[in-house]
């Protein structure tokens, strides 16, 4: 527990106003959507840069863990609070301190929402590109930390690709800004790659330059279905493999279709539909048919049972309503979803589906696969329930062996969620000891008393071993 004299310090340096320790608000703040919790010492809820440095210095002053928290919709731990701890929870830094269109850039503070962002980008004819399913809500702080991504990605990259510059403190108290207001850059060391994705392991940002993109003029959507996984993993094969990029390239199997069937998303699918791809292009509008039509050319091919076009847009956005909606939606299969976001290189993914059908089947573990398939990335759940020990046993060995198929197929642990607490243990499995050795280094660079985000990202040095 906090002492009340470093509360006292803290209320004095925030404001009263700006820091939370009664019950109610550290039992909401102790966990992200992960089905765990840890309750913090304190919330805080910095305004400006100048309260973060002085946060981090004071946790310097007395050796107190800090977590960083956007919106708390990560799903591996990412932002969950580890004994001891403080949240530093960005929500009430939300300005959006310059748009500067001339120059295809806007400057936020890390609690603007995502979707705010691309929003206010729109009203220009530009756009902010990385696109999570979750971007209603998530604030882009926890996107540059998670390096998120989103069906667009697929075309336009994920966050990291769309950061020119970060203000950021380091574990330390240190106030560094890395790259810079330009789209060519080339004076110094790629700080910037670094932090995004360092899931609040390195520095807490505090400013994003982010770089905009013109906004399609038109997008045009296809709903493929087929009678198999594999045969839907061809077509995307096929589809990665000719020139035409898709703007998105999403891959549902048969339980994450009849999930969604509430949602009248999956009306009028043809019988034996056991794998749907949503496949849309965009660009200027006398461009997109062509895109369309090579697409299509590419989609067709064994197990295609049919290619609807044509949709309203009140139907296009239905069906991105209900495919975004299935992170939530599998658990009505299962309360618990072990969540896995694991990516392998593209022309593999049909190695990957046929894998997650075989240990499925071998474990007995009912299993959600979908995602976006363009990257190679699915997510793959794990439905069962917590108080069946038998199952729950299953599940993890399903899962392990998930995590060596991926490995062996040239893959990674997560596409875009990021490791957080929850695959911590996994890491060493995939990065040999000099890169964990080099990242444990980094690590002790920008936090030497390794106060920020502890028990994240990093497996334990001892279980490295
Ligand atoms: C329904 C649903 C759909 C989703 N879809 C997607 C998707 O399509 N693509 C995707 O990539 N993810 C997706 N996610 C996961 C999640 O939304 C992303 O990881 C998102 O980037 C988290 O943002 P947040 O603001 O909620 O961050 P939080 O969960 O609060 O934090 C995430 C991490 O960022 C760190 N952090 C937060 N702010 C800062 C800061 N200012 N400086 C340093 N570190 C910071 C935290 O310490 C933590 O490690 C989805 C989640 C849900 C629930």
């Amino acid at each position: 527990m906090l002492s009340a004299a470093i509360l006292a310090e803290l209320q004095a340096l925030l404001g009263v106003d700006r820091v939370f320790a009664d019950a109610a608000t550290l039992a909401l703040y102790a966990s992200d959507e992960t089905p765990k919790s840890c309750l913090p010492d304190a919330v805080l809820f910095p305004t400006s840069h100048d309260d973060v440095v002085a946060i981090v210095q004071l946790a310097n002053r007395h050796r107190l863990a800090l977590v960083a928290r956007g919106a708390g919709s990560g799903n591996v731990g990412g932002a969950m609070p580890v004994t001891g701890s403080l949240v530093v929870s960005f929500e009430c830094m939300t300005r959006i301190i310059e748009f500067d269109a001339a120059n295809r850039l806007v400057v936020v503070e890390p609690g603007v929402v995502t979707d705010d962002i691309d929003a206010l980008a729109n009203t220009v004819g530009l756009m902010y590109a990385p696109d999570p399913g979750s971007g209603a809500y998530c604030r882009i702080g926890g996107n540059l930390a998670m390096n998120a991504a989103g069906p667009r990605c697929v075309k336009y990259g994920a966050t990291r690709d769309h950061v020119l510059g970060l203000r950021a403190v380091t574990g330390d108290g240190r106030e560094i800004r890395v790259g810079g207001r330009t789209t060519k850059y080339a004076t110094a060391y790629d700080l910037t790659r670094l932090l995004v994705g360092s899931e609040g392991t390195l520095a807490l940002i505090t400013e994003a330059t982010l770089k905009l993109i013109p906004a399609p003029e038109s997008v045009a959507t296809l709903r493929v279905c087929y009678a198999s996984n594999a045969a839907a993993c061809a077509a995307v094969s096929r589809i990665m493999a000719q020139p035409v990029v898709p703007s998105a390239l999403e891959f549902m199997d048969r339980r994450a279709i009849d999930t969604i069937r509430e949602y009248g998303a999956a009306e009028g699918l043809p019988t034996g539909t056991q794998a749907v791809l949503m496949v849309e292009a965009d660009g200027v509008a006398a461009d997109v048919p062509r895109q369309i039509a090579a697409l299509e050319h590419s989609l067709v091919g064994d197990g295609l049972l049919e290619i609807q076009s044509g949709f309203t847009a009140e139907a296009i956005a239905a069906l991105w309503i209900a495919r975004k909606s299935l992170s939530h939606a599998v658990k009505k299969i299962a309360p618990l979803k072990i969540n896995e976001d694991v990516v392998v290189p593209v022309a593999r993914l049909a190695n990957l589906v046929n894998a997650i059908d075989a240990l499925g089947k071998h474990h007995g573990v009912p299993i959600v696969s979908f995602g976006h398939a363009g990257n190679g990335n699915l997510h793959v759940n794990l439905m069962v329930h917590a108080d069946d020990a038998d199952e729950m046993t299953r599940a993890r060995n399903c899962r392990d062996a998930l995590i060596e198929a991926v490995i062996g197929l040239g893959g990674s642990l997560s596409g875009e969620h990021g490791i957080g607490s929850e695959k911590r243990h996994y890491v060493g499995r995939e990065l040999d000891a000099a890169t964990l050795a080099m990242m444990r280094d980094v690590k002790r660079l920008f936090d030497p008393l390794g106060l920020l985000n502890p028990g994240k990202k990093l497996p334990d040095e001892q279980a490295a071993r």
